[in-house]
């Protein structure tokens, strides 16, 4: 199995390496996990335990299709692989979705769900159930890396980046708390054995889950082999099949990376602005350090031949006395413009967490920056905080789990120098 990580790169901020940088997370009873896993590479497992390469092929094909087009979780389920095989492939694979260690529901019908590893690393997903959409909020990495200053998950020490296991696991395992798996029987069928008995009992029905946003925790683009990885079997036609007009990526601002999510992945692009001065962004996204402002909107310019009908959100949190003034939204106008952005601008009410430096700035004043926006002709709505009572809003997941991280004794040493 390949296993090419973005290590490579230079990655800002304080952090943690990634301790074994892996593709599949290792089981304790020694069996390989399929999930999260192409067609090519199921084949190369299948061949490597013993099938031969027109068996190997064939097997892949059909448990690709049972795995993620039908959400089986046994091969015992698998009507049109023959009953001989079922068992050879359960001594040897599972098919496994992330371990639940808590399922909440807010008082808005937003769910939120606290996963966790084999190897023991917690993360989160939440679901934002709308009228017309269901959205799913998944994440990248456990924790992150790069301690933007009003997000909580920042200050998670870093413990490691997602397989894409674990990522498609979550879209896996939404579906299968959602009750959304198609029933009856649609087998791809190998005509020999007992597919087909009851065709006609087929129906793709649910389908709440309508969108996918990577706007969990962590930088999607600091693991941009995983999350591309896992994002194609979503968007596989025989996989998942999620339009990638329905999948947005939020970034932080990986320059670097962002024309190759536009090459290799293709979704909608969401970056994470927060504000137009470099003395601002340096303090509350410090990536910005790194790469600021002028080199990030020139990568939004250049992304996937930015069009009308593909465009950029811009996400911007909204912090009291901070980044909210008639002269920021002003600015922020100019700097779109200058840049021919093909954009739409998200206002985000500041998520409250204890200890968070920063207030939410009043109704009032996000409303008249959002007119300032709106009267440029540039659409920006203001979201809607979703789960806030269960801490399931921007920038509110951190694991309990987490001890005190160093990026937190870090501001606090800090604090306590000023
Ligand atoms: N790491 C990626 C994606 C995850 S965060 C990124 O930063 O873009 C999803 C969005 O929530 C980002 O725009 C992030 O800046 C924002 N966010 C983080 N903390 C927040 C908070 N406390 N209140 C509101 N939005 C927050
Ligand atoms: Fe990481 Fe995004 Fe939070 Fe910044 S806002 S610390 S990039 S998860």
């Amino acid at each position: 199995m390949s296993d090419s990580l973005t290590t490579a790169m230079p990655i800002a901020g304080h952090f943690d390496p990634v301790p074994v940088p892996r593709a599949i997370t290792p089981r304790q009873d020694g069996k390989l996990d399929l999930m999260g896993l192409s067609t090519v590479q199921i084949r190369a497992l299948f061949e490597e335990a013993g099938l031969d390469v027109k068996a190997a092929k064939l097997r892949a094909k059909q448990v690709f299709h049972w795995i993620y087009h039908r959400g089986a979780s046994e091969f015992e389920a698998m009507t049109d692989i023959a009953k001989t095989m079922r068992p050879w492939l359960a001594e040897r694979f599972v098919i496994a979705r992330p371990n639940v260690v808590e399922a909440q529901v807010s008082e808005d019908g937003t769910r939120k769900w606290l996963l966790r590893s084999d190897d023991g690393q917690d993360y989160e997903m939440v679901f934002i159930p709308d009228a017309d959409r269901g959205t799913l909020c998944v994440s990248s990495q456990v924790g992150c890396t790069l301690n933007c200053r009003f997000c909580h998950t920042g200050t998670m020490r870093l413990v490691r980046n997602l397989t894409p296991g674990e990522i498609v696991g979550q879209v896996m395992l939404a579906r299968d708390s959602l009750g959304e798996w198609p029933k009856g029987n649609m087998d791809v069928g190998d005509g020999t054995d007992d597919a087909d008995e009851d065709a006609a009992t087929y129906t793709a029905d649910g389908r709440m889950l309508t969108n996918i946003v990577m706007m969990g925790m962590g930088e999607p683009l600091y693991n941009f082999d995983h999350v591309r990885d896992a994002l194609k079997i979503v968007m596989d036609s025989a996989g998942l099949a999620l339009s990638r007009r329905r999948i947005t990526l939020s970034t932080s601002g990986v320059v670097p990376m962002m024309g190759r999510c536009s090459d290799e992945i293709g979704v909608n692009l969401a970056v994470s602005l927060h504000a137009v001065s470099k003395e601002v962004r340096d303090e509350i996204v410090p990536i910005n350090k790194k790469y600021g402002i002028e080199e990030l909107l020139q990568a939004c310019a250049d992304y996937g031949g930015a069009s009308n009908s593909r465009r950029i959100t811009f996400e911007y949190v909204m912090l009291k006395d901070k980044n909210d003034s008639d002269a920021d939204a002003r600015e922020l106008v100019r700097l779109l413009k200058a840049y021919r952005l093909p954009a739409k601008v998200n206002l985000i009410p500041f998520n409250p967490w204890d200890g968070a430096p920063y207030e939410c700035s009043d109704p009032d004043r996000i409303r008249k920056f959002s007119n300032i926006i709106f009267e440029a002709g540039i659409s920006a709505p203001i979201r809607t905080p979703r789960g806030r009572d269960i801490d399931a809003a921007c920038g509110q997941l951190k694991t309990a789990a987490v001890k005190k991280s160093r990026a937190e004794l870090d501001r606090e040493a800090e604090a306590a120098e000023a």
